[in-house]
């Protein structure tokens, strides 16, 4: 390893693919991002040109290897992470995809799901694969393609076409088709794959009439998928895994119990639950951590649909804000919201509510309340829903949560972490790095080549930039999470049609 300077993350991500060099304390040495197309050909249809991410991340690749002059024999691995669920399908032959990749937020297929509900899947569908039986995963994205693209089902019946999910995707490329492989946290997002099992589920294929021959090989996250030779020398790739499992590894959550808070656009709370899938009552969903032996672990997963959006919201529509790092100072300049709620619940809520049909919400207005109350209101509904997904998760984990890492744009505001903490009675520390969805896949491939020898040496690097304390009292806490229940159950009742007093 003495002339391996660099591990690279390749983070193909849902707008943009990124390339980092990490050295061995984990530290950036260069990144480069280039944004992609999104194409929308229908209202709620969401594609990516398959091509494009391709070429993207071949460029930003180079392009970061460039920038500080760095040749293939320096790099000791080259790990990916993606955005999940997004489904490609693509000529063995040529390698030419079939049809363009259908992105995870895409609703095409929500009539097949209805249908599958209907028939009862959703009992077999949540013990199986850990989801919510759902068109967000790619199993009915796949089925759609075979459905609609002339040729593509009897091609499939043929043994001719491959699927895969971005990391597939990206590996078989870097690999000219050499490898056809996925890893378990990837596999366990499809809505195909036996978690319990570790394998491809045979009756939920048969039921989208997905042939075996199609799928990737699932392999653990840290392991050598295959050399590439598309940068001057031979690279191995030895790690895969989806970007919320890459961010809790690159966070160190390697323990049972370990959690991570991700403040994107939408937020993302992953708990790992060790060998143990815990199976959620309220919603969360059952899926399969990053992990670097063999045997697996688990995490549960929660998402917030509108976290960092609501900062945009206010700043883009409300024009309230010019930026989102102002709104901390007008949180800042009140001493409290004076009693108004903002629940932002612009697409329904998520767990542990799943109120689909339930629309955004202010309560408790008076003639004294100002910008800053409304804007703190705002800031605060991030932390209310993080919370109520940590408390489901307490719930049906029955672990502790001793600290809070956190990461995404929104980790920033430091009234937001401040107020987390206080009302979830729970340490926050904030890393020095808060690229941990590439900094993970870039640990998963450095411990399977020897880069990093163990987790041991990788949590060395793991260093905190900042950490949150509660403080306030109980009686507190209680009165504002009182309040944001009560501010929820008016946005669930506005929605709902036959409330009896209407
Ligand atoms: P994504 O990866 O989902 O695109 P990022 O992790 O880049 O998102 O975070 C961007 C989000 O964070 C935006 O919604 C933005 O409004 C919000 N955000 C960024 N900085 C702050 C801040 N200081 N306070 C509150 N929200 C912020």
């Amino acid at each position: 390893m003495e002339n391996k300077k660099y591990v690279i993350a390749m983070d193909q991500g849902t707008t943009s693919s990124r390339a980092i060099l990490f050295n061995e304390r984990g530290e950036i040495v260069s990144m480069v991002q280039h944004e992609f197309r999104q194409i929308f050909p229908q209202p709620g249809w969401v594609e990516h040109d398959p091509m494009e991410i391709w070429s993207t991340q071949m460029g930003v690749t180079m392009e970061a290897m460039q920038k500080i002059d760095a040749k293939s024999d320096e790099i000791a691995a080259i790990g990916i992470t993606n955005q999940r669920e997004t489904t490609v399908v693509w000529d063995a032959e040529t390698g030419r995809p079939v049809y363009n990749a259908i992105v995870w937020q895409c609703r095409r297929t929500a009539d097949m799901i209805d249908r599958m509900k209907e028939e009862g899947w959703e009992e077999k569908i949540k013990e199986k694969t850990g989801l919510v039986l759902d068109a967000y995963f790619s199993a009915s994205k796949i089925a759609w393609i075979l459905d609609n693209v002339p040729g593509a089902r009897e091609a499939a019946e043929a043994g001719k076409l491959r699927f895969g999910t971005v990391d597939s995707w990206l590996i078989w490329n870097l690999t000219d088709g050499a490898v056809h492989a996925t890893d378990y946290t990837n596999a366990s997002r499809t809505m195909l794959f036996d978690i319990h099992k570790l394998c491809w589920d045979r009756e939920i294929l048969d039921y989208f009439g997905i042939p075996e021959s199609m799928l990737p090989e699932v392999k653990p996250s840290s392991c050598i998928f295959g050399d590439t030779e598309k940068f001057g020398g031979a690279i191995p790739i030895a790690g895969a895994a989806g970007d919320q499992q890459s961010a809790l590894f690159g966070q160190c959550g390697f323990e049972s119990g370990d959690v991570k808070s991700t403040y994107g656009t939408g937020g993302f709370l992953l708990m790992n639950t060790g060998h143990d899938a815990v199976r959620s009552k309220q919603g969360l969903l059952t899926t399969i951590a990053a992990s670097d032996g063999e045997r697996v672990n688990y995490a549960l997963e929660g998402s917030v649909f509108v976290a960092g959006a609501a900062i945009q919201w206010l700043r883009d529509e409300m024009r309230m804000i010019r930026t989102s790092p102002q709104s901390e100072e007008y949180c800042r300049a009140v001493p409290d919201t004076d009693g108004v709620y903002v629940v932002p619940a612009f697409s329904g809520m998520g767990a542990p509510y799943w109120q689909q049909y339930a629309r955004g919400t202010i309560v408790g207005l008076t003639r004294g309340v100002t910008k800053d109350h409304f804007i703190r209101a705002t800031v605060e509904s991030l932390a209310y829903q993080t919370n109520d997904l940590i408390a489901a998760m307490k719930d049906e984990a029955c672990l502790e949560i001793n600290s809070l890492k956190v990461d995404g744009g929104a980790s920033a505001n430091d009234f937001l972490m401040q107020f987390q903490s206080d009302i979830s009675n729970v340490k926050i520390e904030r890393p020095m790095c808060v690229e941990t969805t590439a900094l993970g896949a870039a640990y998963l491939a450095g411990l399977a080549v020897g880069y990093w020898k163990s987790k041991e040496d990788i949590k060395q690097n793991w260093q905190r930039e900042k950490e949150f304390v509660p403080s306030i009292d109980d009686e507190r806490r209680r009165r504002l999470l009182k309040g944001w229940r009560r501010a929820v159950k008016c946005a669930v009742y506005w929605a709902s049609e036959d409330n009896e007093d209407d």
